[in-house]
């Protein structure tokens, strides 16, 4: 490792990437370990191997150092970490890591910085850790305050848990944070969700993000459903849920800026609208995908192999080619250049995310085309289905429509017909 940090530092006179399309401006970090394995989560992220933080903090360290050579002057709006669960290894790695970030690229003094906690790990003591390292933006996973609810998808926290981490946030003055729900579990009410909601609502969060629960391949639970141990939750609940949720949070001034979340005015995540704008952005750490340079690229999953990749990477490769770049990087498992007609189509699912919508004027000025050569003849019926909206040239989901909008993604990505 020390030879890495040398030959590094060596090569910090190495040559700069030429290509001015390697702007970034957000930076996320993979922190995949997690108290327990949730059994419905297919994210990268791993209980009982906390042996590793150190050696993984260290390879992070690395990582960062590694792209900082070629992109030093970037300067960064916000940084992310994210996992995995980042607030269950000590705090002082958070501080790290952050430090870390600050010394080799230029982070702007204002920028968004976002921990993903548990509300059990939100102690007053991490709490103050973490705004001394310079976070300023809590994401908090709740996802429910029930404890049935919580119990049956494998939380390790309950009601009261949750209450006294959110009562944290509140005594320690933090101003911005959100909170992150699940709506569609199996066995969940529309009563569970207004208590939950407005449980929440006590504590003021300025920001919700509402995700609906999902069985995913090679989880537990898919196994579970597959051997009828659990039932899927009855599609008229499910709407009712869907239209409780929606109710509340418009009725509470949270405006839904996208798909799955809800902010006060001025408090939209930077981080993650920097994604649904599709601008560019560096992952780092195990499983981490970034989008930097017209090419989508993600890192080794394994914590392990991330390590040791890391340590092996002598040095880095001496080229401006960004192409060069990827191939001779170890710790990078896959990479897919981004065509102008992805790019395209990834745009048009990005806008249909946002409240802002879709708008054939500001589409046309960005790729010179019409945009009609983009939509298929399926478009018809989610406007006559009241799936989508136009009004002066910008297509929106009404708020049914959200419901389908996966079934809309596909058409763009892969049109049935023109
Ligand atoms: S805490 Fe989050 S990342 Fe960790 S296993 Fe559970 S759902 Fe997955």
């Amino acid at each position: 490792m020390v030879n890495f940090v040398r030959t590094t530092i060596e090569n910090q006179k190495n040559v700069k990437i030429l290509n001015k399309q390697t702007h970034f401006e957000s930076i996320y970090i993979h922190i995949p370990f997690c108290e327990i394995k949730c059994p419905y989560c297919d994210f990268n992220a791993y209980s009982k191997i906390d042996d590793l933080t150190k050696n993984l903090v260290e390879a992070i360290k690395l990582e960062i150092l590694f792209w900082s050579s070629k992109f030093k002057k970037n300067q960064i709006k916000s940084v992310y970490f994210g996992g995995g669960t980042p607030s269950w290894i000590d705090s002082e790695y958070i501080s790290i890591i952050l430090a870390e970030i600050n010394k080799n690229f230029d982070l702007s003094s204002n920028a968004e910085i976002t921990i993903e906690c548990n509300p059990i790990d939100l102690t007053n003591k991490k709490i103050t850790d973490y705004i001394q390292s310079g976070i300023n933006r809590f994401s908090v996973g709740i996802q429910s305050l029930d404890n049935k609810t919580l119990k049956f998808i494998g939380r390790n926290h309950n009601k009261a848990q949750a209450l006294e981490g959110l009562n944290n946030i509140r005594a320690n003055n933090i101003q911005n944070f959100s909170v992150d729900i699940m709506y569609g579990i199996p066995y969940q009410t529309h009563s569970h969700i207004t208590e939950t909601v407005n449980g929440l609502l006590e504590f003021d969060p300025t920001h919700f993000s509402a995700y609906s629960f999902t069985i995913e391949p090679n989880t537990p639970f898919h196994k579970f459903v597959k051997e009828k141990k659990i039932k899927e939750l009855d599609e008229n609940e499910y709407m009712k849920i869907f239209h409780q949720l929606y109710d509340l949070l418009e009725k509470n001034h949270y405006e839904n800026y996208e798909i799955s979340n809800w902010a006060k005015t001025s408090f939209e995540s930077i981080h993650n609208l920097n994604y649904w704008d599709n601008n560019k952005f560096l992952g780092i750490g195990p499983g981490a995908h970034s989008y930097v340079n017209n090419y989508r690229f993600y890192n080794e999953n394994s914590p392990k192999k991330y390590i040791s990749k890391l340590n092996k990477q002598k040095s880095i490769p001496s080229t401006n080619e960004f192409l060069n770049l990827l191939n001779n990087t170890k710790f990078i498992s896959g990479k897919e250049n981004i065509n102008e007609d992805t790019k395209i189509r990834e745009y048009m699912i990005f806008s249909l995310r946002k409240k802002t919508g879709l708008n054939k004027d500001i589409f046309e000025n960005l790729f010179k085309k019409n945009i009609d050569e983009y939509l298929s003849s399926k478009f018809t019926d989610f406007l006559d289905l009241n799936i989508l909206v136009k009004h002066k040239d910008v297509y929106k989901f009404t708020n049914n429509g959200k419901l389908l909008s996966n079934e809309v993604f596909r058409e763009i990505l892969h049109p049935e017909s023109k």
